[in-house]
């Protein structure tokens, strides 16, 4: 598939079907299950700080919502589309399902550059975005989290603008709050750190010392830089990491072969995860093309940007030294490069495995609201590591013992535990 010809969607139900097809599903669960339940379109009209108004084209998705409430991020990106909002509301389904956890997929997006917006501009969006939704979103109907470009404060005046429709306190409507505001600690680390979780026991299976290994990264945002933290306290070593400039509108990679010290990459990036070039050079970084990323002598490749980075196109930068690939990002690799991955025997760890820690972590931050009782951060984390682990295992262990493909296995479950709760609720 190339690049041009991507499309989000398509992706998502060919790998569905491929495993629709291996599973001979029912025809009636098939239809259901391959295409979302619910979609929303609607425009957001915005009044700008220079007086005038703006209209923002919005979305939200719920693909499926048999095992428990939608659940899914909201994206801000200029480049949003509806099919990419389907697909990834589709991906959200196999997530909340192969970590096992009652909750549904959905998604949702705006066509918007916050990077470009005033903080006062983003808040009206937001409470815009919410008056739209409220009757259709609520803590047991279909409940959001922050995703690219979106973030705590973003939820926090979704949640206020609901709060003030419902007259009343729905922490449960939203997750990915602030840690004060309902919100759980470890949240912010939640997705990157069980991407790693992921990673670390694959490496064990593998054989692999985690502390002689090195890793390039796609990304710098609070997916990528969680994952490159608890990676490098595991004693493995970044040299590249890449990431969007909004300023120059490309991506350039920042590599340091003895190590990038993330820590302090950390302080030099903006909100949007864009790192300071000069800074970084500073810091001893080389600042190379965007994609030079992928053709890093690595052992581990974690694309933790967008979907569609890995492709027809340039698969075959991937260094022969690659010997796993971590999705951290939604779909982050087309369907056409599925047998390519195989051929060359990189041991694939599936996007709605691998960044599964979000979705977990959410739902924790939703049992703790119910409860109205906090737990501490290491309770968190503990919990997180457990669900991750335990669902890690058990799709690579499927894969072993049936001997299919890791994404095949991941799907396999995922599909099999929802077939199993639209079933047993009697829609098919
Ligand atoms: P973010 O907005 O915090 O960061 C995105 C990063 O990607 C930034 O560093 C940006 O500069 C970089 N980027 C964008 N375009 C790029 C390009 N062309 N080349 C190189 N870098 C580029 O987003 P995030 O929350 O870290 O999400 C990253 C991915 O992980 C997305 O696919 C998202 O859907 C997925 N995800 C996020 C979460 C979560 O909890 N945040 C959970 C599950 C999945």
């Amino acid at each position: 598939m190339k690049k041009d010809s991507y499309n989000a969607f398509v992706a998502a139900q060919t790998q569905f079907d491929n495993v629709a097809d291996k599973l001979n599903l029912d025809p009636a669960i098939r239809e259901l299950l391959r295409q979302p339940s619910r979609e929303f379109h609607f425009t957001i009209p915005v009044k700008m700080d220079d007086g005038t108004t703006k209209v923002f084209k919005a979305y939200r998705v719920q693909h499926n919502d048999s095992r428990g409430p939608a659940k899914g991020g909201i994206r801000f990106h200029p480049d949003e589309t509806v099919d990419t909002i389907k697909a990834l509301s589709m991906w959200m389904t196999w997530k909340t399902a192969v970590v096992d956890i009652p909750l549904g997929g959905g998604k949702g997006g705006v066509v918007c550059d916050p990077r470009e917006m005033s903080l006062a501009e983003q808040e009206r969006l937001c409470r815009g975005y919410m008056r739209q939704m409220a009757r259709n979103m609520g803590p047991v109907q279909d409940v959001p989290a922050p995703d690219v470009m979106t973030n705590a404060q973003h939820m926090l005046w979704m949640m206020d603008e609901y709060e003030v429709i419902h007259g009343g306190r729905y922490p449960g409507v939203i997750t990915g709050k602030p840690v004060g505001m309902g919100g759980s600690l470890g949240r912010t680390e939640a997705t990157g750190y069980g991407v790693i979780y992921c990673l670390r026991e694959s490496l064990k299976n593998l054989g692999i010392d985690i502390s002689k290994t090195t890793a390039s990264i796609q990304g710098f945002g609070n997916v990528a830089e969680y994952a490159a933290r608890l990676y490098t306290e595991l004693g493995g070593k970044v040299v590249a990491i890449s990431c969007w400039d909004n300023k120059d509108k490309k991506s350039y990679t920042y590599q340091n072969l003895d190590g990038i010290e993330i820590d302090k990459l950390a302080t030099i990036k903006d909100s949007f995860g864009t790192i300071d070039q000069e800074k970084a050079i500073a810091l001893g970084c080389k600042k190379l093309d965007g994609d030079a990323w992928l053709s890093q002598d690595v052992d581990i490749l974690i694309p933790a940007a967008l979907e569609n980075q890995i492709n027809a196109d340039n698969f075959d930068k991937i260094s022969p030294q690659v010997k796993v690939l971590c999705e951290a990002a939604n779909g982050p690799t087309s369907p056409d490069v599925d047998p390519l991955i195989k051929e060359r025997g990189i041991y694939l760890i599936p996007d709605f495995l691998c960044n599964a820690g979000g979705v977990t972590c959410s739902y924790f931050e939703q049992v703790q609201c119910n409860q109205n009782y906090f737990w501490s951060k290491e309770e968190v984390l503990e919990k997180l590591d457990f669900k991750m682990t335990t669902a890690y295992h058990a799709v690579h262990n499927l894969a072993q013992e049936d001997n299919l493909y890791m994404r095949d296995a991941a799907y396999v479950i995922a599909i099999k535990r929802v077939a199993e709760a639209v079933t047993l609720r009697g829609w098919v």
